[in-house]
């Protein structure tokens, strides 16, 4: 008895399915078209997210994670939006450049995102 319900639950699910009209539904909300370019920046916001979460995890390095959250927000940043938490810009001068392989960062970071190399504040 319980099978022949579960059966008839089940064909009546398929047959409501296909027998509702696209058109007796009200129509969803039109979502507003989005541009590859919201595009990439709804994935590279997901994936900062991500990035932030495994870091706090301890499964990326620090270089890693500082190396990879940089070329994010400077991806977003070209789409045309900061990231919320975005430290403010850094002045012209207060880059970072690495001693060890030359690699030069806007912003001042501790370590070096290209090599790990502990860094220096350059003056
Ligand atoms: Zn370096």
């Amino acid at each position: 008895m319980i099978t022949l319900a579960a059966v008839l639950l089940a064909v009546g699910a398929v047959v409501y399915a296909l027998a509702v009209r696209p058109a007796d539904v009200a129509a969803p909300a039109p979502v507003p078209a989005r541009t590859p370019q919201q595009e990439r920046l709804a994935a590279l916001e997901e994936g900062l997210r991500d990035l932030e979460f495994e870091f706090r995890l301890g499964k990326l390095s620090e270089a890693d994670y500082q190396k990879t959250r940089q070329e994010m927000e400077r991806e977003m940043a070209e789409l045309g939006k900061r990231p919320e938490e975005a430290p403010p810009p850094a002045a012209p001068d207060a880059g970072t450049v690495c001693l060890r392989c030359g690699a030069r960062f806007a912003a001042p970071l501790r370590f070096c995102g290209e090599c790990g190399q502990p860094m220096q504040r350059e003056t």
